[in-house]
């Protein structure tokens, strides 16, 4: 038994260490506590039962294809209206996304392409030939495209139910579907914050669907803005049901609210210790998800290495060395565009962390992988097969 100041947690931590799923009340506790020390022991150790001393990094190639969008997220500084704002209205055509990708060579496992809600962009006719490309360019490299408000959007412009359009990606070649457009999943939040896209019923139905297909996926929380405590529990704790009812989720990332250039920014930034304590709870209420990542891009190296002891287990990855990554730049993110491996070796190293090379899906590489060497010294893990899902309706 952990010593605790706090007695909220001492029956918390006996749920913990029996594997029994905490409830949305103890995971207020847990977000309110103010015994750190004792918050941090319970989620290092959870994490630890998962993976041991790994922390993960993954060589990536990060790109946002387009910041067109009408969508309005009040939250949000990324997304331009092409018709008022041309000088900040970026669309890349496939083919500047396919030589930016190429930019930095081709030694990266994972290629993360994100954008917004783009007419122009975002169909079919466009996305399926340049993944076809991707793989064929470099099959060593997974296809980590797209956000559940992405393909949402797609399959309603294309008119096509979840079921076919994610079938139609996954045969062009996509592996995982990013964690974003999850924000909060409180009605109310959703109504006041970000009315116009996808809910969370359809969030968590799509990436349902596409577990089924064997397509991985990961899942996010927006943190900071004017959500209540109770209703980041209840987001956790949807998750985790999504997870059960349908298994693939990899990881969780916590997202921390950047408040430059936006309707929100009353809101301000959020504290290091509001950071560290959604990590711990995070991990400690998601007993069904392996891996807990802590966005260098978001909370910055240093919160983010102190997260490694607060349940934390990924530290994401590189973006390769252009700049390439706008939606948090636009927020205001004090972070560079690029992180070298060796640094990510060196701040996982010195937390007292095994570093691990991974792709998306957790295979594992030696950390001087090269394309070239071919597959025979890497650690393939349980991949995510295609099932029937009980219960799943047409799309
Ligand atoms: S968060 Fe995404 S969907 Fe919302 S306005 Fe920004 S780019 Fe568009």
């Amino acid at each position: 038994m952990t010593f605790t100041t706090d007695p909220a947690l001492r029956p918390i931590e006996h749920k913990v260490d029996e594997g029994i799923p905490l409830s949305r009340e103890d995971g207020v506790a847990l977000l309110r506590t103010g015994d750190l020390h004792a918050l941090g022991r319970m989620a290092k150790r959870a994490k630890e039962r998962k993976s041991g001393k790994n922390v993960f990094y993954v060589l990536n190639r990060y790109i946002n294809s387009t910041n067109v969008c009408y969508a309005g997220c009040r939250f949000c500084s990324f997304a331009a209206d092409e018709n008022k704002e041309r000088d900040r209205a970026v669309r890349m055509t496939a083919d500047e996304v396919f030589a930016k990708a190429l930019e930095t060579g081709t030694n990266f496992n994972q290629l993360h392409i994100v954008g917004g809600h783009d007419p122009r962009q975002l169909s079919l006719d466009y996305w399926l030939p340049l993944m076809r490309r991707f793989k064929e360019a470099l099959p060593h490299v997974q296809l980590s495209l797209f956000t559940a408000a992405e393909i949402d959007y797609l399959a309603r412009r294309h008119r096509l139910p979840y079921d076919d359009v994610l079938a139609q990606l996954k045969d062009a070649g996509l592996d995982n579907i990013n964690g974003g457009g999850a924000e909060v999943f409180s009605e109310r939040f959703r109504k006041l914050v970000c009315p116009n896209k996808v809910d969370a019923a359809n969030w968590l139905r799509l990436h349902e669907v596409a577990h089924a297909q064997g397509i991985a996926s990961n899942a996010t929380m927006l943190y900071g803005t004017i959500e209540t405590l109770e209703e980041r529990v209840e987001h956790l704790i949807a998750l985790r049901e999504s997870q059960e009812r349908s298994p693939g989720f990899n990881a969780f990332i916590p997202l921390a609210f950047h408040p430059d250039g936006n309707e929100l920014s009353d809101c301000g930034w959020t504290s290091g210790l509001d950071d560290i304590r959604m990590f711990a709870t995070a991990r400690l209420m998601l007993h069904n998800f392996d891996h807990i990542k802590a966005y260098w891009m978001i909370q910055g190296l240093k919160v983010c290495q102190v997260a490694l002891h607060f349940g934390a287990d990924d530290m994401d990855g590189t973006h390769g060395s252009t700049d390439e990554e706008r939606i948090y730049h636009s927020a205001g993110t004090q972070s560079g565009q690029y992180v070298d491996d060796r640094e990510f070796r060196r701040l996982i190293g010195e937390a007292g962390y095994v570093p691990v090379r991974r792709n998306t899906t957790y295979d594992l590489f030696p950390p001087d992988w090269k394309p070239e060497q071919g597959e025979s010294d890497v650690v393939r893990a349980r991949r995510l097969q295609p099932r029937a899902m009980a219960g799943a309706s047409g799309d």
